[in-house]
């Protein structure tokens, strides 16, 4: 059977585009095809500045809203990462396999680490290693499949090589996964700035849904996204010369299960447009702000979904570290 990791980091409250890029297809197509586990990937909230108490939080949040958003623990795996050692056990070996040059070159650490150096602060090394740790969570499992956003890409493509290199060195050791995108909604976008992604820890604005936004913070935010000046009203799909218009007929056609460019030239405004997106939206919301209230009720069910999901990812993972540790030379 195919074998699935994903995971989330609790760095801020999930937003619509984790949930279009990426949570709703674990929910309703992966863990029912596949083995899969999804794993809340604490350790990597540490790369960047980050506050004990609020990472324990949001960590214990972001659980919730996958099993909110539909995750089942009798069809799936959930787990939070840093209850499971052989993360930080296997990344370390791996990063005896990866070079630095290959680290610098990753797309994501570029920008983080220049938007750090622009606040005056400095940059971890963990920020630098993350992509390595991303690797271990995906080559502990014999993972065959990654479903995620766009963003994330480049750094299943370190995995493979990483994986690669490794067996050719040591013997076969790792399965060599890919990346599963979705075909709309791989790369939702800030509202207020479409030439940016829409990313949960990178700003608390009005131009990013989160799964837990109110009706009417969901409508004030699409209503008041920007749209494109110039070159016509017209409600045309078009990512480079329409990134506001394009980003709101994607958030649309991901909600309704269609296809942005289908949508093209549909509306006749912008204002036309923004309403339904926001009726699709809300609606799409729904039904998982529902559960999660039930589920906040019920904390020690959450608690034991994430200790047997922990035992159970644990048991999967441990053979292949032991077997990286043996084959390296330990
Ligand atoms: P974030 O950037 O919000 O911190 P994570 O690294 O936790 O995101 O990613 C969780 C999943 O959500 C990944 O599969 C990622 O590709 C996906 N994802 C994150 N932001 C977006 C977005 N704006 N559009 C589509 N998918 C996204």
């Amino acid at each position: 059977m195919t074998r699935i990791f994903s995971g989330v980091k609790p760095t801020g409250h999930l937003t619509l585009g984790n949930y279009l890029g990426a949570v709703r297809r674990w929910a309703f197509v992966d863990q029912q095809r596949a083995d899969a586990l999804f794993c809340v990937v604490d350790l990597h909230a540490l790369t960047v500045d980050h506050d004990p108490g609020r990472v324990r939080r949001l960590s214990r949040q972001a659980a919730t809203l996958l099993l909110a958003s539909g995750l089942d623990p009798e069809l799936c795996t959930v787990f939070v990462q840093s209850h499971v050692d052989e993360h930080a056990r296997l990344s370390y070996l791996l990063e005896c396999v990866a070079t630095d040059g290959e680290m610098r070159r990753m797309i994501q650490y570029k920008e983080k680490a220049a938007r750090e150096r622009e606040r005056g602060g400095s940059v971890r090394l963990s920020l630098l290693t993350y992509p390595v740790l991303m690797a271990a969570d995906i080559l502990a499992y014999g993972t065959d499949e990654v479903p995620v956003g766009d963003d994330q890409t480049q750094h299943v493509e370190l995995t493979r090589d990483l994986a690669v290199r490794f067996n050719q060195r040591y013997g076969h050791t790792f399965v060599v996964p890919r990346a599963v995108r979705p075909e709309v909604g791989a790369r939702v976008m800030n509202l207020q700035e479409p030439t940016s992604k829409m990313g949960k820890s990178d700003d608390v604005g009005p131009g990013v849904v989160y799964l837990l936004d109110e009706p009417d913070a969901v409508r004030k935010k699409i209503m008041r996204a920007v749209t494109d000046s110039g070159s016509g009203q017209d409600v045309v799909y078009d990512r480079e010369a329409r990134p506001g218009v394009s980003n709101l007929l994607e958030i649309l056609a991901a909600c309704e299960g269609g296809n942005p460019e289908a949508l093209s030239g549909v509306y006749e405004s912008y204002g036309a447009l923004k309403k339904d997106t926001v009726e699709a939206v809300v609606e799409l919301l729904r039904p998982v702000q529902e559960r999660h209230k039930q589920l906040c009720a019920d904390p020690a069910y959450v608690e034991g979904v994430l200790r047997d999901g922990a035992e159970k990812a644990r048991g999967m993972a441990r053979p292949r570290v032991d077997a990286a540790y043996r084959a390296i030379g330990l």
